[in-house]
């Protein structure tokens, strides 16, 4: 099957009992055995459930993996690829990750004697010179947020093999459609699936992508153990989000592109970070990796934070809200609501300024979205 087949496609048969065409949803916390220790592959969906796999093996297949783990957030997905590794370990990050995986790393995994060395991963011999000999993981986000940095995969798989450390990557921005990571050496791929996996704000959840047997059995042990498991109802309703991944993906980075260029060339604004504008200083890297931009921007105004606050409260159909990858436009300020975690000084060192804006260009018809923030950027 082509991509796009598998994304409507993969690991969805009609139901053999009743010829729905899409999966029942097993709602269901536990099943009954036939008699002592025979059960029919199912025994308390903490471990697994029927419909929890049908995502697993669907979202496996659309990204090329073999195995997929599906957790209750991104979040919880990112704690369970931590849990690969042991108290004294250090991990190698890029500097501009989701505040929630930053404040997740520096303020509970360094008790349980995790170290982190924060480099721009844009820059491989910035990864390489933050290596030490306790170095186990290199945590690459690309696209990050919300700068929108990319990193070139193949050169942090060369350095993965070379230190033989796991190679996770936060793929949530660019999606399978986009950026397939697995395909650059990475041993786990990381997705948000409350973005534009599941694409509609319906839900909160997570996954991990993997080909290695090794990584897979020990992440089913954290899902059943620990227990961060989403519930059926929202693994069928990622199924079914998933089904319109490719489309939407085209018209959010279509859109993207657009909405990019208007900023850029707008008198009121100072700097847009989009990896489709020839401006982004890793334009070419993303060209050379990714088949389309998405639908994510940052930008400043000239006036910085006063007027990026004004134009935040002056949009109308831009919803001023905390998340991205939707079917509509969001627009959110990083410095106070995603990334509030950050400290400001490191922040600033990173380049997320107070005055910085993130919009997440939705499917609407891009004219609407153009006229909105025309009309709120005359206003900033
Ligand atoms: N990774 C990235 C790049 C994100 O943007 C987010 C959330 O915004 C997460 C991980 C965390 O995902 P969740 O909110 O589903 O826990």
């Amino acid at each position: 099957m082509k991509f796009d087949t598998i994304v409507v496609r993969a690991a969805i048969e009609p139901d053999p009992t009743t010829g729905s065409i899409l999966p029942p949803l097993y709602q269901t916390a536990t099943y009954v055995l036939e008699e002592v220790g025979k059960n029919k592959g199912f025994d308390y969906t903490r471990s697994a459930n029927p419909t929890r796999q049908l995502l697993e093996e669907s979202l496996a297949a659309i990204e090329g993996g073999t195995y997929g783990v599906c957790f209750a957030s991104g979040m919880a997905a990112v704690d369970g690829c931590m849990k690969l590794l042991k108290a004294g370990d250090h991990v190698v990050c890029s500097d501009d990750v989701y505040g929630g995986v930053y404040r997740h790393f520096s303020n509970i995994l360094v008790k349980y004697d995790l170290s982190f060395t924060y480099v721009d991963t844009s820059n491989p011999s910035a990864v390489r010179d933050a290596i030490r000999p306790n170095t186990r993981m290199l945590w690459v986000e690309t696209p990050t947020n919300p700068l929108l940095k990319i990193t070139d995969l193949a050169a942090m798989g060369e350095i993965a093999k070379e230190y033989n450390l796991y190679y996770s990557v936060d793929s949530t921005f660019a999606t399978p459609v986009f950026l397939r990571p697995l395909e650059f050496g990475a041993d786990i791929v990381m997705h948000s699936t409350t973005k534009y996996l599941s694409g509609h704000n319906q839900l909160i959840g997570g996954i991990l992508i993997t080909n290695r047997e090794d990584i897979f059995e020990e992440m089913k042990f954290v899902q059943k153990t620990i227990g961060a498991v989403p519930s059926p109802f929202d693994c069928w309703l990622t199924l079914l989000g998933v089904k319109t991944l490719s489309i939407r993906m085209a018209r959010h980075s279509a859109n993207g592109q657009i909405v990019a260029e208007l900023l850029e060339s707008h008198p009121k604004v100072d700097r847009v970070m989009y990896p489709g504008l020839p401006s982004h200083p890793q334009h070419e890297v993303a060209k050379e990796q990714m088949s389309g931009f998405g639908g994510v921007i940052s930008f400043e105004l000239k006036r910085g934070i006063s007027a990026g606050k004004s134009l935040m409260n002056s949009v109308k159909l831009c919803s001023l809200a905390e998340s991205l990858g939707a079917v509509e436009t969001m627009i959110t300020h990083p410095a106070t609501m995603t990334h509030g975690a950050i400290p400001r000084e490191e922040r600033y060192a990173r380049g997320l300024t107070d005055g910085l804006v993130r919009i997440s260009v939705g499917i609407e018809d891009p004219e609407d979205i153009v006229y909105d923030l025309k009309q709120a950027l005359e206003k900033a």
